[in-house]
């Protein structure tokens, strides 16, 4: 029982954090997406696409969650957009309390839109609430079309799932016909995106919608 006192804590001191966290974001008028996926699927390989299509109209800033390394915020501050980095020194997943330090350092009045890049992994950063506006799964052919029936939470949750890598397709036994039926018998309502960021293929789509779901909010 003891374990599960402190599970139940460490989730409602989350919730408490992300409220809070939620409304300060809610006031500024800020677009909030938290962006998942597994290791190596290509979430920030398609942010940097997505703020080059993006950062003429919107202001955008983005949170980089990650075990240890700067590696990927180094790749988003190139873009010359604001970034934050959290190191959560092996925790696999981004939480309230870091969601809050992050944004006290950044300034909240020049931000339309705020893409958080979680941790890679498939399972935990779903069940975590960071006051996002959307959750956002990003999946690549190479990783095989069983995840989504394997790891149903984090595509139950999200409001678009991003099928990566699509120009591997063929290179790989990746069945599009079971990937569209088991997000359908999962989400659906989730919109799905077919994406390639070697051929650029998916992007502007992707990015149309994304402006008109910031628009639905506002
Ligand atoms: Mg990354
Ligand atoms: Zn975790």
């Amino acid at each position: 029982m003891g374990e599960i006192k402190v599970v139940t804590n460490i989730l409602n001191s989350n919730n408490k954090l992300t409220a809070q966290n939620r409304k300060l974001l809610d006031e500024k008028g800020i677009y909030v997406i938290n962006l998942m996926s597994s290791p190596g699927s290509g979430k920030t390989s398609i942010l940097e696409k997505v703020i080059l299509k993006l950062k003429n109209d919107l202001r955008m800033a983005v949170i980089e969650g990650d075990l240890y390394t700067t590696k990927d915020a180094e790749r988003i501050e190139a873009q010359g957009i604001p970034v934050v980095q959290i190191n959560t020194g092996g925790a696999c997943h981004l939480d309230g309390n870091m969601i809050k330090n992050a944004l006290e350092s950044l300034n909240l009045d020049e931000i339309d839109i705020l893409i958080i890049e979680n941790v890679g992994n498939l399972v935990c950063p779903a069940e975590f609430d960071i006051g996002e506006d959307m959750k956002i799964t990003v999946l690549s052919t190479a990783e095989g079309n069983d995840k989504p029936l394997k790891y149903p939470l984090m595509f139950e949750k999200s409001g678009a799932v991003i099928l990566n890598k699509i120009d591997l397709i063929e290179y790989t036994n990746f069945s599009r016909e079971e990937f569209y039926n088991d997000i359908k018998s999962i989400n659906a309502n989730a919109a799905v995106f077919e994406t390639s960021c070697v051929k650029d293929q998916g992007i502007e789509e992707l990015c149309v919608w994304l402006k008109s779901q910031i628009k639905l909010k506002s």
